[in-house]
């Protein structure tokens, strides 16, 4: 694959057009396995945002949008996966050179799911419940009721850096799907395939129903998330920042949809097929070198197994081929930032003060041709408890924490001892004893036999503190509609209302 990026600097996108800050400066965008500036990007502010909001919410008053019949939205949908697949080849190398991904999982996952997404979206808007007709009750008197689904409005993503153009699908999707309009605002590590993905959808939708702010989280996320014409916010990112945009949507009493952190944990049991289990925990944890929300951080093995698993892991880890992500033969690409890089050698660092015993990796490698990029091995640990800090923060790099039991009771426990509740799974030959684990397991996602296994027709989202709500499947249409119950007396005669002696007591009968 060819991958040539002129570095060129990106205004902001509102309306349906390039549109200069008001104010705001440019900021550079790096490539994190080389250190080099790829492009210059916009760092708007709260004026920027109060435009696009305004594009955003015109779009949405005009009919033909909002209640754009369910055939031709379908059709729409399919233009904009063509769309995605002609410019497939671009927005995997602008993804590459920004986010540090491989253009192997980029090009063979990322954008075919972004496509599949609009796909089956298109499909699902067919048959969608629109509206639902109540039985009319005889009592008071003969009513007709119904239930109509309709676009919540203007909607705000605030999303993260590490899938920036599969995350902005999963809520330009559905929001576009279901009549809403939407101003996006990329994380500033990585903007760049956000802005070109609105630019491609804008050829397919009116003005102004696709926007993106780029710049800080405090000067364009903040407005967004108490701007008063916003009328849902659909945050993607760290549990913290989640915490802060949910108590500022709160000003306005926005519908919000968080997707936040995980500490996802995985349990090896006796039986398990460890054919399967090991390189499958290692494909759990070091996909995206650690830097995906569901990553499978903590491993729980039993007795019997532990030395067996600990050497099975490391000799598998150390075949990992670190690289620049655009080589196809690179197995695991660079860190996102050199802040991001320093955040994770400080974790190891208090695995090690704290006790754990690292087994491989646990430094910064300097790769050939990138001197200047941010590569961390593929590190783990062993005799982990779970109460470590390295058991119960997000480290969001390639780190994995395993942690002994005895008895499965007390792993299950173990697992479900965190604040998160994303992910989790389980090794097993016999399916059976998998699903009652699954039963216990309190996460959003649990695989039985494998890791990172998303569909674009199934749900995805987190338990406690992981989240609220679903992205994918039927369940990201209902987040992007909200309801309203009409209702039709079918009594015309006042006389027999009787439900009006609630407040007139003479009235005749
Ligand atoms: P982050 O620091 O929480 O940032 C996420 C987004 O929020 C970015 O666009 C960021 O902007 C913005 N932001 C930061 N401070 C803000 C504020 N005060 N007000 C409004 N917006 C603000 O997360 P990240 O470091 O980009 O991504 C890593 C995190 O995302 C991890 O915790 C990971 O688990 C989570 N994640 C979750 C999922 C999921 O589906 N559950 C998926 C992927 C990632 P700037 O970039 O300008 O700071
Ligand atoms: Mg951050």
């Amino acid at each position: 694959m060819a991958v040539n990026v002129e570095i060129k600097s990106f205004p902001l996108f509102i309306n349906g057009e390039w549109s200069p800050s008001k104010g705001g400066q440019l900021f550079d965008v790096m490539n994190p396995a080389t250190g080099d500036v790829i492009a210059k990007v916009t760092s708007g502010t709260a004026e920027d945002v109060d435009l696009a909001v305004k594009a955003a919410s015109e779009a949405f008053d005009k009919d033909d949008w909002r209640d754009m019949p369910p055939k031709k939205r379908s059709k729409m949908l399919y233009a904009i996966a063509q769309k995605i697949l002609e410019n497939a080849e671009e927005l995997v190398s602008l993804e590459a050179l920004s986010s540090g991904g491989t253009v192997r999982r980029l090009g063979s996952n990322d954008i075919i799911q972004m496509v599949d997404l609009f796909q089956t979206l298109g499909k699902f808007v067919l048959d969608y419940t629109y509206s639902e007709t109540l039985p009319s009750p005889p009592f008071p008197g003969p009513a007709h009721n119904f239930i109509w689904r309709e676009p919540i409005g203007v909607c705000a993503a605030i999303t993260p850096w590490n899938m920036p153009m599969l995350i902005a699908t999963w809520k330009i999707a559905p929001a576009l799907a279901m009549g809403n309009t939407i101003v996006i605002k990329p994380a500033s590590y990585t903007p760049l395939t956000t802005l070109r993905l609105a630019e491609i959808i804008s050829e397919v939708v009116p003005k102004g129903v696709i926007n993106v702010v780029t710049g800080s989280g405090k000067d364009v996320g903040e407005p967004l998330a108490t701007h008063p014409q916003v009328d849902k916010i659909a945050f993607t990112g760290s549990t913290d920042v989640g915490r802060h945009i949910m108590s500022l949507a709160s000003s306005t009493v926005k519908n919000t949809t968080l997707e936040l952190g995980g500490k996802s944990p995985s349990i090896i049991l006796e039986d398990a097929d460890l054919s399967l289990a090991l390189p499958g925990s290692l494909f759990g944890v070091f996909l995206h070198s650690g830097q995906l929300c569901e990553s499978g951080t903590r491993l729980f093995v039993p007795d019997q197994l532990y030395d067996q698993v600990i050497d099975g892991l490391k000799e598998l880890s150390e075949k990992l081929v670190l690289g620049n992500p655009i080589d196809p033969a690179t197995d695991m690409g660079p860190v996102v930032s050199a802040t991001q890089k320093e955040s994770i050698l400080s974790y190891i660092e208090k695995g090690k003060q704290e006790g754990a015993r690292l087994i491989c990796g646990g430094y910064e490698v300097n790769v050939k041709g990138c001197e200047k990029g941010h590569f961390i091995a593929p590190t783990i640990f062993a005799d982990v408890t779970n109460e470590m800090t390295i058991a119960r923060e997000e480290i969001f790099g390639p780190v994995l924490s395993v942690i002994r039991y005895s008895d499965v009771d007390d792993a299950i426990r173990m697992a479900n001892d965190t604040i998160y509740g994303l992910a989790a799974g389980v090794w097993t030959r016999d399916v059976n004893k998998a699903y009652q684990v699954v039963r216990k397991l309190r996460a959003g996602v649990v695989w039985i036999n494998d890791w990172h296994m998303l569909r674009n027709d199934a749900p995805f989202g987190g338990y406690k503190q992981s989240g609220i709500g679903r992205e994918m499947g039927k369940h990201c249409l209902d987040a992007y509609t909200q309801v309203k119950h009409v209702h039709t007396s079918m009594v015309p005669e006042v006389e027999r209302r009787s439900w009006y002696s609630l407040l007139f007591s003479n009235q005749s009968k």
